[in-house]
């Protein structure tokens, strides 16, 4: 077996399982250790992060005190670092054909009776003029892999297609990519197609368990998936979005793995993650959850999120619609700072709105708001919704994003640009109701900026009515 090597380029290695056993029988033996935990705990309180044994050791305490001190710690560390606002989203679904096997996704090649659909470019551009139409400038492309059906070439002429379209006040600013693992090569060609981060889940750490769920196709292959964010990370993606698949394996080794996996791209590559999601298995067409032994309980998952503020401080972090309401609300608290809102998980689901869904969804969704639902839905509880793309456009990536949300400057930057953004949103595309919201937010928070900024801001907001800002 592999030695642990947390700079190596071998899967096996620096997500090495005998260092995940090890991991959790040390935190076991300590995790009901006062000394011990107060130690960590000091040490997560200057908000610099913690090792993969130091945040297992706080997973496995079942101390209730000790709780409500993570979730104090993880909210404090989030208003620290990313502040009320929250960045907004939508998933854009190009196609489900694939060749894989995942036992627990619809999409899997055996599944005949699931409505299989690859959208044309005139499709995809009817379905982002419905997203644009909501007000989205943010989008995740999706894609089952398949190399004859969806080809690198078609997800860079949809990219191009996506970054094209002029419709409504404006264009999507950032297309981020979850396509299945690919060559360096892929990679380059992806980066200089100008995509924002490039989003993998690994939906297990655990190499027998992966094996099992992922019995054939290229997605089968354990090391070829593992080390694709070192291969994006070669071809010069700097922004890379990590997460695992809840309920596949047992969560304490999964959320070592991830906290391993960040490691290692922080040590070798000098920018960790850029973001982590947190996707927990959902029913689907011909996906019974029951079938699944490692369902993640509520009340573990939001530790896991606020665990995971606590060791990545910097990371950004993202839930979906596979969660409804109430636990979005508690992990917004937690940690996170991205969301989707009004998202379809069927290709073509955005334009076809009113007509009844053929079923291609890749799983159920537990949030049904629509998008102006859920920007209300936050600025109630005090967040800014942000449509700000400005970090990425203006080359604030990878390490030197990092090297300013470490000095907690990123404020400096991200509230003005996501109140400009929110601005943008209720002149354009926002229910009265929203706008009324929206502008007393605005006031409220611009009251806090200091002068300087907050004339600059005037200054731009009134340009933007003007038609003069150019947003990245
Ligand atoms: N084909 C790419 C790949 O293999 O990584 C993209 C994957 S898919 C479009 C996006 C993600 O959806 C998967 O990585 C998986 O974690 C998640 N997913 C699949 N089935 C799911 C289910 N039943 N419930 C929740 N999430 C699911």
């Amino acid at each position: 077996m592999e030695k642990y090597d947390l700079m190596s380029d071998k899967a096996e290695s620096f997500i090495n399982e005998k260092e995940i056993a090890y991991t959790l029988a040390y935190a076991r033996k300590y995790c009901a250790d006062t000394a011990m935990v107060r130690h960590i705990l000091a040490k997560a309180k200057e908000k610099h992060g913690l090792t993969h044994t130091e945040a297992a050791v706080l997973l496995l305490n079942e101390d209730r005190e000790v709780w409500h001190e993570i979730a104090a710690l993880a909210e404090e560390i989030k208003n620290a670092y990313y502040g009320n606002r929250v960045v907004l989203f939508a998933p854009l679904y190009l196609s489900n054909y694939c060749v894989n096997a995942c036992t627990y996704c619809p999409y899997h090649a055996q599944n005949r009776h699931i409505f299989r659909k690859k959208m044309t470019q005139e499709e995809i551009k009817a379905e982002v003029m419905a997203l644009q139409d909501m007000g989205h400038k943010r989008l995740a492309l999706e894609a089952g892999e398949h190399p004859v059906y969806n080809p690198l070439e078609y997800i860079l002429e949809s990219i191009d297609t996506i970054y094209g379209i002029r419709h409504k006040a404006g264009a999507i600013r950032r297309v981020n990519v979850n396509i299945a693992a690919t060559t360096v090569e892929n990679y380059r060609r992806l980066h200089a197609a100008k995509i924002g981060a490039y989003i993998l889940f690994q939906e297990t750490y655990n190499k027998a368990d992966y094996q099992k769920l992922h019995p054939r196709g290229p997605k089968a292959d354990y090391a070829w998936h593992t080390e694709a964010m070192d291969r994006a990370m070669q071809a010069g993606i700097e922004d890379v979005g990590l997460g695992v698949l809840f309920g596949l394996h047992n969560y304490a080794s999964e959320f070592v793995g991830l906290l391993m996996h960040a490691e290692h791209l922080e040590a070798v590559y000098g920018a960790g993650p850029h973001t982590i999601s947190v996707p927990r298995l959902c029913p689907a067409d011909d996906i019974d959850t029951a079938d699944f032994a490692n369902a993640l309980p509520d009340g573990i998952f939001l530790k896991i999120i606020a665990l995971l503020r606590l060791s990545v401080p910097y990371t950004g972090m993202i839930i979906s619609t596979r969660e409804g309401q109430r636990i979005r609300e508690a992990a917004l608290r937690l940690g996170i700072s991205q969301i989707s809102g009004g998202s379809k998980t069927s290709v073509g689901g955005y334009a076809a709105q009113d007509e009844p869904e053929a079923d291609s969804a890749q799983f159920e969704i537990s949030d049904r708001r629509s998008l102006d639902e859920v920007v209300r839905w936050l600025m109630e509880q005090g967040y800014i919704p942000s449509f700000c793309t400005s970090c990425y456009g203006n080359g604030r990536v990878g390490e030197d994003f990092m090297a300013l949300c470490k000095k907690q400057a990123i404020h400096n930057f991200c509230t003005p640009n996501a109140l400009l953004t929110l601005k943008e949103y209720l002149d354009n595309y926002a229910a009265p109701a929203t706008v009324a919201v929206g502008e007393k937010l605005l006031r409220e928070e611009m009251a806090q900026l200091p002068a300087p900024r907050r004339l600059y801001l005037q200054k731009r907001m009134d340009m933007l009515k003007e038609g003069k800002v150019v947003f990245f």
